[in-house]
C-alpha cells in the first residue's frame, strides 16, 4: 500500500463532494466503513501510546512537513492504540554549538521526566548526529524509528537494537534518465550545487553518474556564489539543461532552501531545470525522479506502528532506498514544449489544469451510473406495469371469453356435454337437459352411458378411445336414449380437450337432435318413391294398348286350345297325346301371359329404393319385352348391343327398369315422324371404365334443341301435349341415387342419345 493511497480523508473528501447525494453517501459510507472496521480493531479506552516526533532541522521545511503529515495519518489509520504525539524541533544547523545542545538536552530531560515515551520518531534531514545523541543521553531505552534524506554514510551508531528506519538517497540516475527521455536533444547539463559536506557528497554522486553518460557535457557550477550565477543561467545555449543539486551552503557561505533557490533561478534560466526533491516541484522546475516525502513519511509511519506493536530491530532493519518517483510540473512541460507522450507511464503529473471530468471522474461516473440505474429501474417498472396491464387485459379478455363461451354453451340449441377420459359427465348444458330429460344435477358425475342405448355401447367405447387419442369426430349420426327411454336420432361431434401441456384430459361432445330431419328425409324418400310409382303407372298406361294385345294373344290361344281339347274329349277314343300337347300349349301361353302380368305387376308395385346386385342384361331384356309390342306397332327397328360377360351393378332392378322404359318410350315418341332407317332404336351397354358401366338409348328422332338440352331433366318440362314432364326428372333422381350420372346429347346424324352410368358392383 503506497502512502498516497493510504492518505486519510479521501473517503470523506469524496463524501463532501458528493454533497447532497445522500443516497450515494450512504452507499459509500456503508462500503468504506465496513472495509475499515475489518482492518483495525482499536482499543481506544486503554492508555494512549506516547510518541515523540523529533526534527533535527526545521519542522517547517516542506519535506519535513509532508513526511510528518503522512506519518501521522498512516499511524492513526493503522494503529490499534490511541496515539499521543509530542513534537520537538531541534533546528540543528541553525543552533549547532555544544552549549545550546546541552541546554536543550537538559530542557528535554526535565520536560519528559516521568512521561514514559513509547516511541521516538526522528526526522533527521541530512545529519544523523544530534538525534543519535538525544536518544542515547535523554531517552535511553525508548525505541527509535528514523527517517533521513541523506547522501551521508549511515553511522554505525544508528544500527542499534531498538533503532529502525529509512534512509532515502537522491535518485540521481533516475533524474538524469528522465531528463534525457524528456529532452533527448540535450547535450549539456549544468549542475548547480552547494559547498556543504552534504552538497559535495551529492555532487560526487552526480559526477559518478555523469561518467556513465557518453557524449554529454557536464558543468559543475560550485565555484561561484549563487547570486552571481544569474547571467550564466540566462544565456545557456540550446541543448542545455540544468540539474539543481542540494545547496545547503554556497561558496559565499549563504544557506538556501532548495525550493526558494529554484524560485529564484527559474525566471532567469534559459534552460529547463531538473531537481532531486519533490518539495521543489511546483516552483517552475520541470521535475525529476524525486524523493517523495509523502511516500517516505507513510512508510516510516508503517514502521512506527509495527515498532509500537512489538518486535526488535532484527525484524525491522535500516532500509536504504534510491528509487525516486518520476514527477513533473505540467506547466513546465508546456513552457519547454515537452510532449507528454515522452513521460514514463508511472509519472506523477502535478499542476495539470483540472478538467471537470478529471476532477470529478468518479463522481460523474457514479452519478451517471445512478441516473442510468434509475432510468433502467423506471423503464423496468414501466415495462413491468405494461406487462401487468397486458396480463390483466388478457385475463379480463379470457374471463369474458369464458363467460361468453359459457353463455353460448348454455343458450345453445344443441346439447353440449363435457366428459372426462373415463366417460364421466363433467358439464351438462340446458339443451342437454331438454334433449335427454336429465337435469344437470342428475347428470354431472354420472357415466355418459346413461344416454347410450345398450346396442350402442360398443360404439360409445370406441368414441371414448378415439377421444383419448386426441382424435376429433365430426357429424357422426347415431342413436341416443332419453331419460324416459325414447331413442333419438342424433348427430354428434366430439372434440378432445387438452390441458396446457398438450395432454388430453377429456372431450366435449355436441349432440344435435336430428330425429325430425331424419323423418323429413324419410318422408322425401317416401314421396319420391310414390312419385316414381305414379310415374311408372302413367308410363305403363302408355303401353296398355300394346300390352292388351300381348295379353289377348295368349289368352285367345288358351281359349282356342281349350275349345280344341273339349272337342277331342267329346270323341270316342280321344287322342291323349294330342290332348297332352294341347295342355302343354295352354301352359305355355298361360306362362307367357303370366310373365307379362308379372312384369307389369312388379312395376306397378309401390316400393322404395333397394340395393342388390343387378344383371343389366336381364333388366334390358325385361324392359324390351314390355315395350316389344309397342315397337312392333310403331314399326320401329331395334338393335341391342350388350357385351358378354357383363359385371353386375348394385342397385334397384325395378327403378333401373323404369329409367330404361322412360328413355325407350321417349325415343319412340321422338321418332314418330321419322322414316326408313331413322326409325331405329339402339340400346347398348358397355363397360366404360373397369368401374363404370354405361347404358345408352339412341334414337333417330327429332333430336334436342339447345334450350331443351338445358331443361330436359327439370321436373314438369315437357314438349308433348299430354306429357307430364316427370320422366327424365325421376330418371335423374334414380340414377343419382345409384351414384351414377345421366346425360343427353344429339347424335351426329338424326336423333339423340340418352345415356347413364352405374358403378360396377362387387363380384
Ligand atoms: P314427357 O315425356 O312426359 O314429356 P320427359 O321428362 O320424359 O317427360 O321428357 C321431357 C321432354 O324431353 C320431352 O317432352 C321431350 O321434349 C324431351 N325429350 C325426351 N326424350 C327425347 C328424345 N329422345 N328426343 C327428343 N326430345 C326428347
Amino acid at each position: 500500500m503506497s502512502a498516497r493511497q493510504s492518505l486519510p480523508g479521501r473517503g470523506t473528501t469524496w463524501l463532501a463532494r458528493a454533497g447532497g447525494l445522500v443516497w450515494l453517501g450512504i452507499c459509500w459510507l456503508a462500503i468504506t466503513t465496513s472495509g475499515f472496521a475489518q482492518e483495525v480493531v482499536r482499543n481506544d479506552f486503554g492508555p494512549a501510546k506516547k510518541i515523540l516526533l523529533v526534527f533535527s532541522e526545521s519542522r517547517d521545511l516542506p519535506g519535513n512537513a509532508m513526511m510528518e503529515q503522512a506519518l501521522r495519518a498512516e499511524m492513526i489509520k493503522d494503529s490499534t492504540n490511541r496515539l499521543d504525539f509530542y513534537v520537538e524541533n531541534l533546528e540543528f544547523s541553525r543552533f549547532s554549538d555544544e552549549n545550546h545542545a546541552r541546554a536543550f538536552r537538559d530542557f528535554l530531560r526535565q520536560k519528559y521526566a516521568g512521561q514514559n515515551l513509547d516511541l521516538m520518531v526522528a526526522f533527521m534531514g541530512s545529519n544523523f548526529n544530534l538525534t543519535n545523541e538525544l536518544s542515547g543521553r535523554v531517552f535511553a531505552g525508548v525505541p527509535v524509528v528514523f527517517v533521513a534524506v541523506s547522501e551521508l554514510n549511515i553511522p554505525a551508531a544508528l544500527r542499534q537494537p531498538d533503532w529502525t528506519g529509512l534512509v532515502q538517497r537522491f535518485d540521481i540516475a533516475g533524474t538524469l534518465s528522465l531528463l534525457f527521455r524528456l529532452q533527448p536533444e540535450t547535450h549539456r547539463v549544468v549542475v548547480v550545487s552547494g559547498m556543504s559536506a552534504t552538497d559535495r557528497l551529492t555532487m560526487d554522486r552526480i559526477k559518478m553518474a555523469a561518467t556513465a553518460l557518453d557524449g554529454i557535457e557536464f558543468e559543475f557550477w560550485t565555484n561561484r556564489p549563487i547570486a552571481q550565477m544569474g547571467e550564466g543561467l540566462a544565456s545557456l545555449p540550446k541543448g542545455s539543461a540544468i540539474l539543481l543539486s542540494t545547496v545547503q551552503r554556497d561558496m559565499a557561505g549563504q544557506a538556501y532552501y532548495s525550493s526558494q533557490l529554484a524560485q529564484m533561478i527559474v525566471p532567469i534560466a534559459s534552460a529547463p531545470i531538473y531537481v532531486l526533491s519533490a518539495g521543489i516541484v511546483g516552483s517552475g522546475v520541470v521535475g525529476g525522479a524525486v524523493v517523495d516525502f509523502e511516500n517516505l513519511g507513510a512508510h516510516a509511519g508503517q514502521l512506527a506502528v509495527e515498532r509500537l506493536q512489538g518486535g526488535t530491530t532484527n525484524q525491522f532493519p535500516v532500509e536504504v532506498r534510491t528509487v525516486g518517483t518520476p514527477m513533473v510540473d505540467w506547466r513546465a512541460l508546456q513552457r519547454w514544449g515537452i510532449p507528454q507522450s515522452r513521460l514514463p507511464a508511472d509519472t506523477v503529473i502535478r499542476y495539470e489544469p483540472h478538467s471537470f471530468w478529471g476532477d470529478h471522474k468518479a463522481l460523474i461516473l457514479t452519478i451517471t451510473t445512478v441516473i442510468l440505474a434509475q432510468a433502467l429501474t423506471i423503464a423496468g417498472l414501466l415495462i413491468n406495469r405494461r406487462h401487468r396491464q397486458q396480463a390483466e387485459a388478457r385475463a379480463r379478455a379470457n374471463q369474458e371469453a369464458r363467460a361468453l363461451v359459457a353463455a353460448i354453451v348454455e343458450s345453445s340449441d344443441d346439447a353440449i356435454i363435457r366428459k372426462d377420459l373415463n366417460g364421466n359427465i363433467i358439464t351438462w348444458n340446458r339443451a342437454a337437459e331438454r334433449l335427454f330429460g336429465f337435469d344437470a344435477a342428475e347428470a354431472i358425475g354420472k357415466p355418459i352411458t346413461i344416454i347410450v342405448p345398450p346396442s350402442q355401447l360398443p360404439e360409445e367405447m370406441d368414441i371414448l378411445e378415439r377421444a383419448r387419442r386426441g382424435e376429433p369426430i365430426h357429424n357422426y349420426e347415431t342413436v341416443r336414449r332419453t331419460k324416459s327411454g325414447r331413442d333419438l336420432q342424433v348427430s354428434i361431434a366430439i372434440s378432445p380437450i387438452f390441458d396446457e401441456s398438450g395432454k388430453v384430459v377429456g372431450a366435449s361432445k355436441i349432440c344435435r337432435d336430428i330425429s325430425s330431419k331424419k323423418e323429413a328425409e324419410m318422408e322425401i324418400r317416401r314421396q319420391r318413391a310414390e312419385l316414381a310409382h305414379v310415374a311408372r303407372v302413367s308410363t305403363l298406361g302408355q303401353l296398355t294398348a300394346a300390352l292388351t294385345h300381348e295379353l289377348n294373344q295368349p289368352l285367345g290361344a288358351i281359349l282356342r286350345n281349350a275349345e280344341a281339347a273339349e272337342l277331342f274329349l267329346q270323341g270316342n277314343e280321344p287322342d291323349l297325346n294330342e290332348i297332352r300337347a294341347i295342355l302343354a300349349d295352354i301352359r305355355k301361353d298361360d306362362q307367357r301371359a303370366g310373365q307379362v302380368i308379372e312384369r307389369m305387376r312388379s312395376l306397378l308395385k309401390r316400393r322404395s329404393l333397394v340395393s342388390d346386385p343387378v344383371d343389366l342384361r336381364e333388366t334390358v331384356q325385361d324392359t324390351l319385352a314390355l315395350v316389344g309390342p309397342d315397337l312392333l306397332a310403331r314399326q320401329v327397328k331395334l338393335t341391342v348391343a350388350i357385351p358378354d360377360p357383363l359385371p353386375p351393378v348394385m342397385g334397384d332392378r325395378v327403378h333401373l327398369q323404369q329409367v330404361l322404359l322412360n328413355l325407350i318410350l321417349n325415343g319412340l315418341d321422338a321418332m314418330n315422324q321419322a322414316v326408313g332407317e331413322d326409325r331405329t332404336l339402339a340400346v347398348s351397354v358397355r363397360l366404360k371404365t373397369p368401374d363404370w358401366l354405361e347404358v345408352a338409348v339412341s334414337d333417330g328422332g327429332t333430336g334436342l334443341s339447345p334450350v331443351e338440352g338445358q331443361q330436359l331433366f327439370e321436373p314438369f318440362f315437357t314438349t308433348k301435349p299430354n306429357g307430364m314432364g316427370m320422366g327424365l326428372a325421376i330418371s335423374r333422381t334414380i340414377i343419382e341415387a345409384h351414384g351414377g350420372k345421366i346425360r343427353a346429347e344429339n347424335n351426329a346424324g338424326p336423333g339423340a342419345t340418352f345415356s347413364f352410368t352405374l358403378p360396377v358392383g362387387p363380384g
